[in-house]
């Protein structure tokens, strides 16, 4: 794209700028690190060093589809959403969830709301996105947001499937996300957890010991019961993704939750997907950007870092981003909140654009 200079696309790819000179000039393009590169030769030359570059727009930026090598990958905590129908018991169970992970884990902690949670077993850790509500859901996929790796479905055992348990399975399906059941309300006197597996099976979710795919625990929110072996089946599931990211690179992710709040102005609840996030970072979220003045993690605690699947709220931005915003770190502020103020720029044309034509459309009708 016009503007990313032979340093800049370095940085971007995290090589070598030398080794970007030596391909260009075998190509017979002799460049220098100012000098800018072709959308072609952003291409061809990342292509030619095994990454995958994507160009956005040409007046924008280019988002490159990372590649990191073997060795740069680090196992990370699984991410999880829960979802399904409404008073099957969502809510409940997350509650339950964050009692069992504080009382397993260190004591104190009481979490307060970013939208995203932290649960500790053992030595290792689950993070939990609060259930985004289908549409969030499916905004965030339109946008290539790829937030969570399993979902947790809550059918309750006395109600069976309904219509939104059949749209969570088909958000999964579509989000090519495993499916983890938690069979709910089994201390209802009318509870028939078999009915429900009998019925999912028509959906394609099927229990393993029936020959399936999915992961089916039997549990009650209301009283507690066998929440760690839900715990212990989703960290299974997690196993078997091999989830791993790079630590050590700018960070980036997406924004899952965003308000402005009254004594800290703007405060973006972030899931760093990519890299670790710490204070001083310059940070663009859709069309915000800003220097990361604190980081606050769901336990309400100040934090120097915050690494891959770790939610973390955002302090210092310049205005409020949208969930499902990508944020990213960038090496140079001038850049960030160019960025930032194209983005804004055009965002404001599209509106006055949509304006004119209702107004137009008014006109029209009155005539
Ligand atoms: P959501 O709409 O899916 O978030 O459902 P809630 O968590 O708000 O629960 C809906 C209702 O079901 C509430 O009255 C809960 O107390 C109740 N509930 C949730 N889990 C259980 C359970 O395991 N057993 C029983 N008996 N009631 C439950
Ligand atoms: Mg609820």
């Amino acid at each position: 794209p016009q503007g990313s200079t032979v340093a800049k696309f370095a940085e971007l790819l995290g090589v070598q700028p030398n080794d970007v000179i030596k391909r260009l000039f075998m190509l017979g393009q002799v460049l220098t690190l100012t000098q800018s590169m072709s959308d072609e030769l952003v291409e061809l030359i990342a292509d030619d060093m095994g990454r995958k570059v994507r160009v956005v727009s040409p007046e924008e930026e280019f988002a490159i589809v990372y590649h990191d090598s073997d060795e740069d990958l680090k196992p990370r905590p699984p991410v999880v959403t829960v979802m399904g129908h409404v008073d099957h018991g969502k809510t409940s169970l997350l509650d339950a969830i964050r009692h069992t992970g504080v009382a397993e884990g260190e004591a104190g902690g009481i979490t307060q709301h970013i939208g995203a949670s932290v649960v500790r077993i053992g030595d290792r850790q689950i993070t939990f996105i609060d259930t985004p509500g289908h549409e969030a859901f499916t905004a965030m996929r339109a946008r290539g947001a790829q937030v969570t790796d399993v979902i947790v479905l809550v059918v309750a055992s006395d109600d069976g499937v309904m219509p939104q348990t059949i749209e969570a399975i088909n958000h999964a399906k579509a989000a090519n996300v495993p499916i983890v059941v938690a069979v709910n309300k089994i201390d209802k006197p009318g509870a028939n957890p078999d009915r429900v597996r009998q019925e999912l099976v028509e959906y394609g979710v099927i229990p393993e010991d029936w020959g399936g795919q999915n992961m089916f625990v039997n549990v009650s929110a209301k009283k507690k019961l066998h929440i760690d072996d839900l715990l212990e089946t989703i960290l299974l599931q997690a196993d078997v993704l091999e989830l791993r990211a790079n630590p050590d690179a700018l960070a980036s992710g997406f924004v899952i939750e965003a308000n402005l709040d009254k004594g800290r102005g703007p405060v973006a609840t972030v899931l760093v997907q990519r890299g670790t996030l710490h204070p001083g970072d310059t940070v663009v979220a859709g069309t915000s950007y800003g220097r990361v003045r604190a980081l606050v993690d769901p336990r309400g605690q100040h934090v120097e870092g915050a690494a891959p699947s770790y939610p973390v709220e955002i302090l210092g931005l310049n205005s409020v981003p949208v969930a499902g915003d990508e944020f990213r770190v960038f090496e140079d502020e001038r850049d960030a909140r160019k960025l930032a103020e194209e983005r804004a720029l055009r965002a404001r044309l599209a509106e006055q654009e949509t304006k004119s034509h209702m107004n137009l459309d008014d006109l029209f009708n009155r005539i």
